[in-house]
């Protein structure tokens, strides 16, 4: 060490010297900057920064030597052979380039760190013993392999120290730090080599391979080196801060543009340069590995030729368009693109946005189901239908064959959702539903058209027997019992079939006839299956146009309530008037009502038909001269669907009628519908006071039973009973059963449709209660109610008994 330090002192000129030293730190400095530009690179090859970090390394380490050499003296002038000279620089910028660009792709490896700081040593100590030799011409050298040895140690050693701590060059200590350790590579090697050296001067060559040195060109190559790397680093530095300001811009943009919900990426040429974290999470990959891929590859492949296209951001391409972005898992996300054109890192770019499209998507998909599907079963509806129709008309006009229009109509359903509430019904329609589709095939269409209304479109339906034979398979399904929240549930169904082309060659056509079809089911009975035919046409079409009618028939006054007696079975007496409603027709007159009361319970006609009926009978027989009871006839529907007691309790109020003179007549079906809604409603009406009867017995169903569920005050056993007197003897065997039945249950009876006095004679040995019929008075607008007519009555019943035969 003495030796080295007194080698400087004795045998340099110190003011080269330092001279040397400055361009030695400044030169590391400006190369320390320039690695430090070469961590700063992102998304591209630092191919530049570090060739400049060996080019300035490089000529820094030779302006030390050349300044330091020259600062040497060794007794007199010494000459440069420039080839050695020109190569000892080219072995410092070479050497240093490689040892740098492994510093920078070391990727921590101690070992690969170790390889490149001894490149650098070497490419040090290269330089240095190269410059040396340079002087061979003009003295003999002799070098001390000690020194040489130590030199090289002391470079390679500083040379690893400094590229181990240049990890991390972002810290202006760091990088001084750095400076330090690579200016003692450099100091270190080459005033150790010059200790190293003994020259023995010999005479000066002559030729133009040589420069001579001297002070005045150390200070001239010191002075420029030193006004070079001056003004390197002040570029540098400048350079270094707009980059510093443009890196903490894009840090800032990255910032914004990942705090956006949707995917923003900015593209050269189809290359990314930058995606912000939506769009990260939108393909499921790292922002790193998107940077620098194709744009191409993130879009679904049908998308490339639309994105080819709009590659460049026309003007014309500035509205938004539709594509399918494709994700890490394979999935396609759709999106809806828009771009600018803008500037990035100081070149044109092109910014794209990307919004997911996939919840409007759904919400478009539910929007467009729901618009053609019935919210409940999930099936087509009216709309979906008349598409799904026309097609296969279309179809089957192509192929000349058939198309088949299925109505269906669930009959008893709506006492199911009187009775078991909406939920129930809802359930009921939907396992209706999948009933029915079972029953179809792929290629025919099962639409819902209304609460409880279904149509089937049988495409492919050129045999009738086959029609026939799904459509009873469709009310066969829906006859079997239901089981709802525990309860079971027994419904029937109706249908009506149309054929496309002989029943109508357009949609509406064939559903219209489907369902006249259908209508004529529910006449005859409901539960079965009817195709249509010409002639149910006109017959419907006179129907609607009664029942539009019947509608201001009420307003018009055409509706009449006309009375006839019911006389005492033993006297003749008369006890009640039944009213029995009549509609003056303004073309066909008198209409009778059981022509136009089937109509009117079909709709809610009957609600204001009945209330004008109670009101009426009420106010006339409140203005009757002797107490009769007066009889209405209530029908099932009206029942369900009015408040029949509210009416009854205001008309007797209304009019002040005594509650025990009316009687109201009811039919046994309304029983059979939904008896428990049934008794609760009859028992409001017990309730006011009213007496209950119920109408035509004997032709319903299983009679008996129902009279166990409601005491009725009296039961009317139906006319055909007493036609039939004279033709089946066992006839008279049954009424008298029903007669005893009643009375057993405490029940008054009345015979209808005594016509003759032989009928009369006969039911009078049967302990009839009361008895009705033209025999006793037809009905009329006008009360029988004079003296003699009642005497005339009553004489009918004076003549003796006749013997009745069981
Ligand atoms: P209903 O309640 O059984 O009425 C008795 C029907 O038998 C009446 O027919 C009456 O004219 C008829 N009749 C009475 N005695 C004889 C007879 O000796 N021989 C024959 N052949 N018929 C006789 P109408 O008036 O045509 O009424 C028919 C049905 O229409 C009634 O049967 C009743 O169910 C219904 N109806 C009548 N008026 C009303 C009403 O205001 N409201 C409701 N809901 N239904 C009514
Ligand atoms: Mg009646
Ligand atoms: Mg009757």
């Amino acid at each position: 060490m003495m030796t080295v330090l007194e080698c400087v002192r004795q045998q340099h000129d110190l003011g080269l010297v330092g001279l040397s030293a400055v361009i030695c730190v400044l030169g590391c400095f400006v190369t320390v900057t320039l690695m430090a530009l070469t961590q700063a690179v992102r998304g591209r090859s630092c191919a530049w920064e570090l060739l400049s970090a060996a080019v300035v390394f490089g000529s820094s380490v030779w302006a030390l030597h050349f300044v330091a050499m020259l600062a040497f003296l060794p007794g007199r002038a010494t000459a440069y052979d420039l080839g050695f000279t020109a190569s000892s620089i080219a072995i410092a910028i070479a050497g240093s380039h490689a040892a740098f660009a492994l510093w920078r792709h070391r990727s921590g490896s101690p070992i690969l760190l170790g390889c490149a700081g001894l490149m650098l040593g070497s490419a040090v100590a290269g330089m240095h013993y190269l410059g040396v030799a340079a002087m061979h011409a003009s003295a003999l050298i002799f070098f001390n392999p000690i020194y040489v040895g130590v030199s090289f140690l002391l470079s390679t050693t500083f040379a690893t120290l400094a590229l181990a701590r240049a990890r991390n060059l972002y810290g202006l200590a760091r990088r001084a730090e750095v400076a330090l350790w690579l200016a003692l590579a450099i100091c270190g090697l080459h005033f150790t080599g010059m200790t190293a050296v003994t020259l023995a001067p010999s005479n000066l060559p002559e030729g133009s391979n040589y420069v001579l040195g001297s002070s005045a060109l150390a200070l001239v190559v010191g002075l420029v080196s030193i006004a070079i790397l001056i003004g390197g680093l002040a570029i540098l530095l400048i350079q270094q801060y707009l980059s510093l300001r443009a890196v903490r811009e894009l840090a800032r943009m990255r910032l914004l543009s990942d705090l956006a919900h949707e995917v923003l990426f900015i593209h050269r040429a189809g290359t990314v340069l930058e995606v912000n974290s939506a769009g990260a999470r939108m393909i499921g990959m790292p922002v790193q590995r998107l940077i620098g891929r194709n744009v191409l590859d993130l879009f679904a492949a049908h998308d490339a030729p639309a994105l080819m296209r709009r590659m460049t951001c026309r003007s014309e391409d500035l509205l938004p368009q539709e594509f399918e972005v494709r994700t890490s898992g394979g999935g396609l996300v759709p999106v809806e693109l828009s771009c600018r054109n803008i500037e990035f890192g100081g070149k044109p770019a092109i910014a794209v946005a990307l919004r997911d499209l996939t919840e409007r998507k759904r919400d478009e998909a539910r929007i467009r189901h729901l618009a053609l599907h019935d919210a409940l079963t999930e099936l087509p509806n009216r709309y979906l239908l008349g598409q799904r129709l026309a097609q296969a008309m279309d179809m089957a006009a192509d192929g000349a064959n058939s198309v088949a229009v299925v109505c269906l109509d669930l009959d008893r359903f709506k006492p199911v959702n009187d009775l078991h509430g909406h939920a129930a019904g809802d359930a009921l329609l939907v396992q209706a539903a999948k009933r029915m589709l079972a029953e179809l095939r792929p290629a025919d269409t099962l639409a819902r058209v209304g609460g409880d209304e279904f149509v089937a479109v049988l495409a492919d339906a050129s045999a009738p027997d086959q029609v026939s034979e799904i459509a009873g398979r469709l009310v066969a399904a829906l006859s079997r019992p239901f089981r709802v929240e525990g309860h079971q549930i027994e419904i029937s169904a109706s249908a009506g079939v149309a054929l496309y082309p002989a029943d109508g060659r357009t949609g509406d056509t064939l559903l219209r006839a489907a369902d006249t079809a259908l209508y004529r089911v529910k006449d005859e009975g409901r539960g079965t299956v009817r195709f249509f035919e010409p002639a149910m046409d006109a017959l419907i079409q006179a129907r609607r146009q009664m029942e539009y009618e019947l509608g201001l028939a009420v307003e018009r006054s055409e509706l009449q309530l006309f009375y006839q007696p019911l006389v005492n079975g033993c006297t003749g007496e008369i006890e009640t008037f039944e009213a029995l409603i009549r509609w003056h027709h303004p073309e066909h007159g008198l209409v009778s009502p059981a022509q136009f009361i089937p109509l009117a319970e079909r709709s809610d006609l009957i609600v204001r038909i009945g209330a004008w009926v109670i009101d009426t009978a009420c106010a006339a027989a409140a203005g009757w001269p002797r107490p009769w009871r007066v009889s209405i006839n209530v029908s099932p529907s009206q029942l369900r669907q009015s408040d029949v007691p509210m009416a009854v309790a205001a008309a007797l109020a209304r009019h002040n009628l005594d509650a025990a003179r009316l009687v109201v007549e009811i039919t046994e079906s309304v029983l059979i519908e939904d008896a428990d809604a049934a008794v609760a409603v009859l028992t409001k009406l017990r309730g006011l006071g009213v007496r209950l009867a119920l109408d035509d017995f004997g032709t319903g169903y299983s009679s008996l039973s129902y009279l166990q569920r409601f005491k009725f005050d009296k039961i009317k056993i139906d006319q055909t009973f007493v036609r039939r007197l004279g033709e089946h003897t066992d006839t008279l065997t049954i009424v008298r059963a029903i007669v005893n039945l009643g009375h057993n249950l405490g029940m008054q009876v009345t015979v209808e449709g005594v016509e003759t006095v032989e009928q009369l004679a006969i039911l009078r040995g049967l302990d009839c209660d009361q008895m009705q019929g033209y025999l006793f008075g037809r009905p009329a607008p006008a009360l029988k109610v004079s003296d003699p007519e009642r005497a005339q009555i009553r004489a009918l019943f004076v003549a003796p008994l006749m013997r009745a035969v069981s």
